[in-house]
């Protein structure tokens, strides 16, 4: 019986472990970090191939807001799949003007907010203001450390971050990138971009999530799969306890879904891998029931007040 049931447990990772066939994950999913894709090329939808090979059901289509009708027709023409989030130059004297329009027009958020400014610098404290008075979700791309020469930093200053949940408690803000996930370790002091070995409790991260109601944090990209790998007893705890403030996103650049077609910037330990399904796969690993529901799909459509 022992030996049957082995077998049948091995044969079972093994298949699911098979790039070629899509996860079937215990809940619906949500991924709230999907670069928007349109490559007229191909014969679907570039970003249903990709949300479609990690079974992904329903995805926030981050847009520039130059391709912001584009992007509404897309939510148009699938609106069980698509809503879209819309980013414009905040260091420009019009973005309050044009991240408007784009919300009138559709936008449920602005993301991603990623630029070379200070996080509680005059242009994002005018994007936080804007965000608040709207009713809609900022996610911000916090960075430190530069991955290659020359990069430059992109909204310093995470650590003092409370101030500013502080000043806008009408903005919802989402935290994301390396700055946001490497500070869920309190003895971080900004020497690499993606940290690892044990998590040393009190981090700022933490803090943040359990101290403000108006902190939200996307567990996308290589950075949040980083924080969730190096350290399963912190990561179980970390899911737990911020269930109702976590989301899933990807942020991956694969193309497929399966993990091709990755560009040579990717981390290393992300090459030949699709961040969606290596994320999806930690968060079932610690999440099940309602908790699980929660993160990929529940928290989201809440937040963004996305009809389910
Ligand atoms: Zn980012
Ligand atoms: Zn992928």
């Amino acid at each position: 019986m022992n030996s049957r049931r082995e077998f049948l447990t091995l044969s079972g990772a093994a298949c699911f472990a098979q790039s070629n066939d899509v996860p079937k994950w215990k809940s619906k999913v949500i991924d709230i970090h999907l670069h928007w894709r349109q490559d007229l090329r191909m014969d679907k939808d570039a970003n249903l191939v990709h949300m479609d090979g990690c079974g992904v059901d329903k995805a926030v289509l981050l847009t520039q807001a130059r391709a912001g009708d584009a992007a509404a027709a897309a939510v148009a023409k699938y609106p069980a799949k698509f809503v879209w989030s819309v980013a414009a130059d905040i260091t420009k004297p019009d973005a309050e003007q044009v991240l408007t329009a784009a919300v009138r027009k559709g936008a449920l958020a602005f993301g991603e907010i990623k630029y070379h400014v200070a996080a509680d610098g005059p242009e994002l404290r005018r994007a936080y203001a804007l965000a608040g008075e709207l009713g809609v979700p900022i996610l911000i791309h916090f960075q430190e450390v530069d991955h290659f020469e020359g990069e430059g930093k992109w909204s310093t200053g995470f650590k003092n971050f409370a101030a500013m949940l502080k000043a806008y408690p009408k903005t919802k803000f989402v935290g994301h990138a390396d700055a946001f996930w490497a500070n869920v370790s309190a003895d971080y002091r900004e020497e690499a971009a993606y940290p690892v070995g044990p998590v040393k409790k009190g981090g700022v991260t933490d803090k943040l999530l359990g101290d403000f109601e108006n902190m939200f944090g996307d567990v996308s990209a290589n950075s949040g799969n980083n924080a969730l790998s190096r350290d399963e007893e912190f990561t179980s705890g970390f899911l737990k306890r911020h269930q109702n403030k976590l989301m899933f996103g990807s942020d991956c650049g694969c193309s497929n879904g399966r993990g091709d077609g990755l560009g040579p910037s990717v981390a290393k330990r992300m090459q030949g891998k699709c961040v969606a399904r290596e994320t999806l796969g930690i968060l079932h690993k610690h999440l099940d029931g309602g908790a699980l529901t929660k993160v990929t799909w529940g928290n989201a459509h809440r937040l963004y007040k996305i009809k389910a």
